[in-house]
């Protein structure tokens, strides 16, 4: 009997596992598929890998601008996913030897949660947890009523990490991360047309508007087309092509991607007679990830909002979940506003905290000053127009950073202290940047917004910028 047993090896599975185990906790982890989950083999990762051979060849196709005369003599599907495959495998050798060198059993093989509420059934075995039994079976693809999944002209994120060909003309349905990025990476790789359909009023929709609008403008620019605001009716496939109608257009595709988001894996593992599945299938916790069957927790995909189906959303359960089991240190309630938001489109987007109309909404008072990669160095030599957005409390602290441009991803790490911190938009105008950097402009965006810019013209919004405009500060 060990400790621990984990039901599912995703993100969230594993971070519990490792962190028990790291405490000498015995644990045992069941695992349908491979560990690593979503993430590593059909999310985060094979996406990434591939979405990095986009941006190499977004970067020959830039290299006139730079002086180099270099072409693309060709595409090799097999190629690209043989180099995706060496990342995954990569990464699942050295997570399968992390588990295995803290002591960790994984068990191969799909578990039901038996009437006992501590106990996991794989076949004819049965697992029973000595101290606290964790839910981590993720989510799976969320369909879309009425429209068929084939698995070849209209598919899923399932099929699209695995590449089996590049579209030529494809239709995205949903603009979450997951459509926008494959969106951007099929255009990448060459699809003569793409277009990205979402039935709310802008796309990116979860996104602060600002970085809506700058985005459909980039993709206008990379002949990514957006429709917002449209509704999906009806998906017909004929041989290899599929005719889809939203609103009042049509468009046919020989690829359709449904990217409608993602649901709950709780069906056929016992979790209804625990009590603690909600009517979406969502499992209900507590701050503490606690869920109302005594010694059982949730984490990962599994939770409805405000957790986020995000991979370090996962992460951070799974510590939560092991320091609480383990009853010591200092666990702390996790606080989704302070996780940060990413979309690996180019240009990327990233966020942490709260958007400008959500700031309003709560009712503060707020600033919102924005810097342009057009006024920093390397964003010139990256040839970007994005920015970074940041929403203040009038006179106040930081509540929100947006950025879209070049590795947004990684620039919002260093918001995420400035934001969970608390931090005066003139304490951060206080750190020294390095020069130069894409991160410099974090430095200039806090300068312009504590009221001391140093690159940039500080503007009125109600005025239209003009010439070299890179900070604009709107109150209200
Ligand atoms: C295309 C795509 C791109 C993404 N990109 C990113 C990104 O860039 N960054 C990011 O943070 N997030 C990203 N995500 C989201 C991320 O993959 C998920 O949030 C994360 O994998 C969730 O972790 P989890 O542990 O809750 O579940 P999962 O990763 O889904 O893992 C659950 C595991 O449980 C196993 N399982 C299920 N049922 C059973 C059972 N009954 N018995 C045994 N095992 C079972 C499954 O086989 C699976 O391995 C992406 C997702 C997709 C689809």
């Amino acid at each position: 009997m060990s400790d621990i047993v984990v039901l599912g090896g995703g993100p969230g599975g594993y971070a519990v596992a490792l962190r028990a185990a790291g405490r000498g906790q015995s644990v045992t982890v069941i695992e349908a598929d491979k560990v690593g989950g979503t993430c590593l083999h059909l999310g985060c990762i094979p996406s990434k890998a591939m979405l990095y051979v986009g941006g190499l060849l977004d970067q020959v196709r830039d290299s006139s601008r730079v002086g180099l005369d270099l072409d693309i003599n060709g595409v090799s599907v097999d190629g690209i996913n043989d180099f995706r495959e060496k990342v995954q495998n990569n990464l699942y050798r050295g997570l399968t030897s992390l588990m295995k060198g803290k002591g960790i059993e994984v068990v191969d093989g799909h578990g039901t949660v038996a009437d006992d509420g501590r106990t996991v059934l794989v076949d004819e075995q049965r697992y029973t947890a000595a101290s606290a039994l964790v839910l981590a079976t993720g989510s799976r693809v969320r369909s879309l009523p009425g429209v068929d999944v084939d698995g070849k002209v209209v598919i899923t994120s399932d099929d699209a990490t695995r590449l089996p060909r590049i579209p030529r003309r494809a239709l995205v349905i949903g603009s979450g991360a997951v459509g926008l990025e494959f969106a951007s990476l099929w255009r990448s790789l060459g699809a003569e047309e793409v277009t990205v359909v979402e039935a709310l009023d802008r796309i990116a929709p979860l996104e602060d508007p600002d970085l809506s609008k700058h985005l459909v403008r980039n993709y206008r620019k990379r002949g990514i087309t957006t429709v917002a605001g449209a509704t999906v009716d009806s998906v017909k496939v004929e041989g290899e092509a599929a005719m889809v109608r939203f609103g009042e257009q049509e468009a046919t595709a020989d690829t359709v991607l449904v990217a409608v988001g993602r649901s709950p894996r709780t069906e056929g593992v016992g979790f209804e007679q625990l009590g603690v599945v909600d009517e979406r299938g969502y499992v209900h916790v507590d701050e503490w990830c606690r869920t109302a069957a005594d010694g059982v927790y949730a984490v990962g995909d599994l939770l409805p909002p405000p957790s986020l189906a995000l991979a370090h959303a996962g992460f951070a359960e799974g510590f939560l979940v092991a320091d609480v089991i383990a009853g010591d240190g200092d666990p702390q309630p996790i606080d989704y506003a302070q996780v940060p938001r990413v979309t690996y489109t180019s240009p990327e987007v990233a966020s942490v905290g709260l958007t400008q109309p959500q700031a309003v909404e709560k009712g503060f008072d707020v600033a919102a000053t924005q810097y342009s990669f057009r006024g920093n160095a390397k964003g010139i030599i990256h040839d970007s127009d994005g920015f970074v957005k940041v929403v203040t409390e009038k006179d106040g602290e930081v509540l929100g950073v947006h950025v879209i441009g070049p590795h947004a991803t990684d620039l919002i790490a260093e918001a995420q202290l400035i934001t969970a911190w608390g931090a005066l938009p003139s304490e951060v105008a206080a750190l020294v940047h390095p020069h130069p950097t894409l991160a410099e402009a974090m430095g200039e965006a806090h300068l312009a917004a504590a009221g001391t810019p140093f690159h940039a013209h500080a503007k009125r919004a109600d005025k239209p910028p003009h010439g070299m405009v890179n900070a604009v500060r709107r109150y209200g």
